[in-house]
């Protein structure tokens, strides 16, 4: 196996299993290296550290996979790590549930590389180079486990550019996936656009918040902003929600929230889909002086690393100012940040902020966060991004 040997001063994270070894840690490689070689590393004094995938493009020079010398990862150590990770969620599927994300790259130690399951069909996607020479073992494993119709690969994220990688979707087996699949989440049905919808299709991050909001939604009068295919609408709806205005900028999403209703079997009269830009819409509704029981905010990532985070902190502060302003005395705010870069006590800083702004006394009454099958790994701070804030109005 090739090697690769770190800087002296280079090599605590790699101790600490932090998976990511950075291009600037690398003293001595193999000449012939290619990107996808299996490497063992090793620390200044020769001493075995982990294997790892090398990448010659990318900033991540070796994503580590393994920190113990017997156990090479050869095919069945993907196929162990799939099986684990497939197991782990085996309790989240039922006849109300069938989808979830079943391999979350790093945390489930398959780095550079996603899969989430949409009923018969399994959605993967590879952000790193050097992950292709494995995907079909992945794919096999992923079959040999779920016995899907299909797998489509969606690798169409920008990030991907920093990796030289093209776009590269398609289907790696089965069945090409229908122009709509159909899936449960909380027993609500969705239409899911797995070719052409955003991301992989669905946003299964927010099942348990969308359930938890609803909660609160009964005979409320519910405004929920960065819609997409109307996972909290629908959920509000569900629970007996008054009213529900659904806003997103996207024409598909909205055409997707409309059928959705209809897929449920609510009463259309109590929803109202809106396509536009959420903040334009916010400051329309202030100046009609609109109220609302209850408001979701799920905008996408405006940090999408932690040079933009100050920039992305006013765009939160001002989005949550004018949220605020359309609520009363007991109303509620759910409010979300998909950023890694912001940290929750930085996002109850920015909340406090917008509440201060907007003139409201707030409390903080609740702390969302990502699901379990998007878990964060002890060593891996980095994969956890999405968080949230219940805020009621004093
Ligand atoms: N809440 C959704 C997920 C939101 S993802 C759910 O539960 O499934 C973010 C959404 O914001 C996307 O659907 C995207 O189309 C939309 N979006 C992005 N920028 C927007 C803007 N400025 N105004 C309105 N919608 C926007």
């Amino acid at each position: 196996m090739k090697k690769i040997i770190l800087h002296k001063t280079k090599d605590k994270a790699a101790w600490q299993l932090h998976p990511w070894i950075f291009s600037g840690a690398i003293s001595q490689k193999d000449r012939d290296l290619q990107s996808g070689d299996l490497v063992s590393v090793f620390n200044a004094d020769r001493e075995f550290i982990a294997y790892g995938i090398f990448n010659s493009v990318s900033r991540v020079a070796i994503r580590l996979l393994e920190w113990h010398p017997e156990r090479v990862p050869d095919a069945d150590w993907w196929r162990t790590r799939v099986k684990k990770a497939v197991e782990a969620r085996r309790h989240l599927l039922n006849d109300q549930n069938n989808t979830c994300r079943l391999i979350f790259a790093e945390a489930d130690f398959v780095p550079g590389l996603i899969a989430d399951l949409y009923g018969d069909f399994i959605s993967i996607q590879v952000h790193a180079a050097g992950v292709d020479q494995i995907k079909h073992l992945i794919v096999d494993e992923l079959v040999q486990l779920l016995a899907p119709k299909g797998i489509y690969e969606r690798s169409d994220i920008k990030s991907r550019e920093y990796e030289q990688l093209a776009d590269d979707n398609g289907v790696r087996y089965g069945d090409t996936p229908p122009e709509y699949v159909e899936v449960v989440e909380n027993g609500i049905r969705y239409h899911i656009n797995i070719v052409e919808g955003q991301k992989s299709g669905f946003y299964c991050d927010q099942r348990e918040n969308r359930r938890l909001v609803a909660q609160f939604a009964a005979n409320k009068s519910v405004l929920d902003c960065f819609s997409y295919s109307g996972g909290f609408t629908l959920n509000a709806l569900q629970a007996g929600a008054a009213h529900v205005t659904s806003v997103d900028s996207s024409a598909l999403a909205i055409s997707t929230l409309k059928d959705n209703v209809q897929l449920n079997g609510f009463d259309t009269s109590r929803s109202t889909p809106v396509q536009s830009d959420v903040n334009k819409y916010l400051r329309q509704l202030g100046e009609e002086g609109q109220k609302f029981d209850v408001i979701v905010l799920d905008p996408p990532k405006y940090a999408p690393s932690r040079s933009t985070l100050e920039k992305a902190s006013r765009a939160y502060k001002d989005l949550n100012r004018r949220g605020l302003m359309l609520l009363e005395s007991g109303g509620l705010l759910a409010t979300y940040s998909c950023s890694g870069a912001m940290d929750i006590e930085t996002f109850k800083q920015v909340i406090a902020w917008a509440a201060l702004d907007a003139g409201k006394e707030i409390q903080f009454i609740h702390q969302f966060h990502q699901p379990e099958d998007h878990p964060v790994r002890a060593s891996f701070s980095e994969g956890e991004y999405l968080k949230g804030l219940l805020v009621r109005v004093v």
